[in-house]
């Protein structure tokens, strides 16, 4: 029952379904840790780049305030150097001239001096090629002498000439009116002071001046002059508004990480910067290392996740499994599952259930089997039964119900012989009735033997298991010497008579069992009914047959009486007719009346003769009708001339409705006139007032005659009964009316014999109609009961 081959044939499913168990496991896990390390990656790249950015531009700033203070220095001291060549202690031009050449000589910025008087007018010029004195040449009115008036030193704003900036620093000699000095400074060592040596390899470092001009710049091969009041931090810077941006634009629109300083007194601005993509290396270092820890993370979870499933989902595969050959009652699969955890428990439970369930299903198989077997037996046993009941209730043939009943015994019990034995009651002896698998020669010992019993002991079955012991049985020896051992007799038994006995024989020794007994018992029964059966049919048979003679004789008798009362009655009326005509003398008027009351009654008892005369010839099935042509007509005047005067009498209006186009008739007219009579003459009769029409009329081949009357009607309950024997409706009327009940009876039978019938229609206070239907042509006599 195990089925081992059925794990095969379950669908094998890929350990990977999205929407089952394993998928979802593996799905939430590789999935919550690529969430921690995604959020983890950037937060991490977010601050890093805060960071970094921070640090850079921190640097950056630094670099520039260095250099801007550089710049602010170097300026500081041209002024202190120029402070020099305005002591003053120098009066003579000579002095000045001496001051103004040292001054060139140690300071390589300064391109070219000039000394002015305090009205603004030229008296010396020195450069490094040559000394003008007291050109005069009008300064009055140039920035230099009107901006610097009252300050004690005066910087002109940058200038460029040609693509070398340039600028002017005023100073007032010391004394009262004692004039300026003012240098013109070449500021392209200003470059010297932004290159890499001084701010680093990584980085840019320009200045600008007002305009927005390059005044230096930390690449010599930018051109100096160029104005970047466009680039978004120039412009910012020298707006001075908010905050400065952290990211530019380099003059070829590359975008810059920046940083700037203000150089104070002079308003120039420091820009150190270098390319975004070099500033954020670091963090696309740790970009690319958060992305590699990462994907390394996520296979991590995969791996992790997928051996975690796995280990969670096979016992509950294996379960499933176990559930699925539970399902398809295979009970010897068993679920293994390593042991240790609740899984494990839930299968060890599943295990026992399976064992339990395998149990009781074997048990319930065993069960069923029995049951099936007992059932098979019942049905047989039925069945056999029911073939005798059949038998029985079918067949007359005792003999052959016998017959079927002991081999069936015979069968049913495993027995290997019986026998049916019929008891004569008279003789006190057992006769054998039929017998299965008896050999003919025990059959005629049996007969040849007169068996009895004891009629006492005869009440209960008798089963000898084995007939050895019994020395007194009939029939014994020959029973052993036909090879014979146990025997089991029942009696067949009605209430108070014994009928016989059915007796099974084996060749084997031992008890037979309670249910073959009690099944025999029922058989002695079936056999007891058939017996009675047969009985009572003979019984019936011979009351059918004496109860015919008898009727018989009695339809006789009637014939031969109605025939022997009518010949002397023929007599009496015959002569009292004769009396009446006064043949044998005039008689007194008392006589005459008595004659005809004779006369009266005589003719009744002739009608009452004929009637039962009529029944028995009918009952008897002699009465023939003599066909031939007829009219209707005549017939209906027939018995209008007939009831004239009884309806003339009883003031009654006979009415006759006969077409004249109706077909010849064919059938007994003198019949078909006695029931037309009987029927008319029975409305007039029971009629007190009013009428009765007579209307005829042929459809389909039949004359439909209708008698109407306006008489006291018919009952629905007797509407039936009035066409039987001596059948009378109970009432004060008819009996008032007489008569003797059989008029409707013939009448109907007369009709039928026609192939015709009678139908009544009537209601009780208003009357009733009798409507005669019978065949045109009526073709041959109709057998009527
Ligand atoms: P009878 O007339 O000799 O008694 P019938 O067989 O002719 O016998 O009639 C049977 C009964 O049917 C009558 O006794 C009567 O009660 C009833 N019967 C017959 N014809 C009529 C009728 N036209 N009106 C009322 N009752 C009738």
């Amino acid at each position: 029952m195990a089925g081992h081959g059925a794990e095969l044939s379950l669908p094998r499913r890929s350990w990977f379904r999205p929407r089952g168990l394993f998928g979802k496991y593996v799905i939430a896990f590789v999935g919550l840790i690529v969430l921690v390390l995604g959020t983890n990656a950037a937060l991490e790249a977010w601050f890093t780049y805060n960071y970094t950015i921070g640090v850079l531009v921190k640097t950056q700033s630094d670099k520039a305030e260095a250099a801007a203070r550089r710049i602010q220095q170097f300026v500081d001291e041209i002024e202190r150097q120029i402070s020099f060549a305005t002591r003053a202690s120098a009066s003579t031009i000579e002095q000045h001239i001496a001051d103004y050449q040292l001054l060139l000589r140690e300071v390589p910025a300064i391109e070219q001096l000039r000394q002015l008087n305090g009205k603004g007018m030229e008296q010396l010029m020195v450069n490094r090629s040559e000394v003008v004195k007291n050109s005069g040449a009008d300064y009055s009115r140039s920035p230099s002498f009107t901006e610097a008036r009252g300050r004690s030193v005066w910087a002109s704003p940058a200038d460029f000439e040609g693509s070398a900036p340039v600028m002017s620093i005023v100073m007032p000699h010391s004394g009262l009116n004692a004039g300026y000095t003012v240098a013109q400074i070449n500021l392209e060592s200003l470059s010297t002071l932004l290159d890499s040596s001084q701010i680093g390899n990584d980085y840019e470092a320009y200045l600008i001046g007002p305009l927005g001009r390059l005044l230096a710049h930390s690449n010599r091969e930018r051109r100096l002059g160029t104005s970047l009041g466009e680039l978004p931090q120039v412009r910012a810077a020298m707006k001075q508004e908010g905050e400065p941006p952290t990211f530019g634009l380099d003059p070829d629109g590359r975008s810059v990480l920046i940083a700037s300083a203000v150089v104070p007194h002079l308003t120039w601005h420091v820009f150190v910067e270098q390319p975004r993509s070099t500033a954020l290396q670091p963090v696309y270092r740790v970009l690319n290392r958060t992305a590699l820890l990462a994907a390394l993370g996520v296979l991590l979870a995969i791996i992790a996740g997928t051996w975690l499933a796995r280990q969670m989902v096979i016992p509950i595969r294996a379960l499933q499994v176990g559930a699925q050959q539970l399902e398809a009652s295979e009970f010897g699969h068993r679920i293994e599952v390593r042991p240790g955890d609740e899984i494990s428990d839930l299968a060890d439970h599943f295990n026992r259930m399976a064992e339990q369930l395998q149990e009781s299903y074997t048990r319930l198989e065993q069960k069923v089997e029995e049951r099936t077997r007992a059932l098979a037996k019942s049905v047989s046993e039925f069945k056999a039964l029911e073939e005798i009941g059949r038998a029985v209730a079918s067949s007359l043939d005792t003999k052959a119900v016998l017959a079927t009943i002991v081999t069936r015994a015979v069968q049913l019990t495993r027995a290997d012989a019986g026998a049916i034995y019929r008891y004569d009651a008279s003789r006190k002896l057992f006769e054998l009735a039929g017998a299965h698998a008896l050999e003919q020669g025990f059959q005629d010992a049996i007969r040849s033997a007169r068996i009895r019993f004891d009629e006492n002991i005869f009440g209960q079955p008798i089963a000898l298991p084995d007939l050895r012991e019994s020395p007194n049985f009939p029939l014994r020896d020959a029973i052993l010497a036909a090879g014979f051992h146990s025997i089991l007799v029942v009696p067949l038994i009605t209430q108070d008579e014994i009928l016989g006995a059915l007796v099974v024989q084996r060749r084997s020794v031992g008890d037979f069992p309670s249910g073959t007994i009690d099944l025999m018992q029922t058989f002695a029964h079936q056999s007891v009914l058939a017996l009675n059966n047969a009985r009572m049919f003979l019984e019936v048979e011979q009351k059918g047959r004496e109860l015919a003679i008898a009727n018989e004789h009695k339809t006789q008798f009637f014939a031969n009486m109605s025939h022997e009362l009518r010949t002397p009655l023929n007599g009496i009326l015959g002569f009292s007719e004769l009396l009446t005509d006064g043949l044998y003398g005039k008689l007194p008027d008392k006589a005459m009346e008595v004659l005809d009351r004779i006369q009266k009654d005589g003719k009744h008892l002739l009608g009452l003769i004929n009637d039962v005369l009529d029944i028995s010839k009918i009952e008897a099935g002699q009465l023939s009708l003599s066909l031939s042509d007829y009219s209707v007509q005549s017939i209906v005047d027939t018995v209008v001339a007939s009831t004239e005067a009884l309806a003339h009498t009883k003031g009654i209006e006979v009415r006759t409705a006969v077409p004249g186009d109706l077909p010849i008739g064919y059938g007994d007219e003198r019949r078909l006139t006695q029931v037309l009579l009987n029927i008319v003459g029975n409305a007039i009769k029971f009629t007190d007032t009013g009428s009765v029409e007579i209307r005829v009329d042929a459809t389909n081949g039949y004359f439909k005659i209708a008698v109407e009357d306006t008489g006291p009607g018919i009952p629905l309950s007797d509407q039936q009964r009035v066409f039987d024997d001596f059948q009378q409706v109970d009432s004060g009327i008819t009996r008032q009316k007489g008569g003797t009940g059989l008029g409707l009876s013939i009448s109907r039978r007369l009709v039928q014999a026609h192939g015709g019938n009678i139908e009544l229609h009537s209601w009780l206070g208003v009357g009733s109609t009798f409507n005669i239907v019978v065949p045109v042509r009526a073709s041959e006599q109709r057998q009527v009961a």
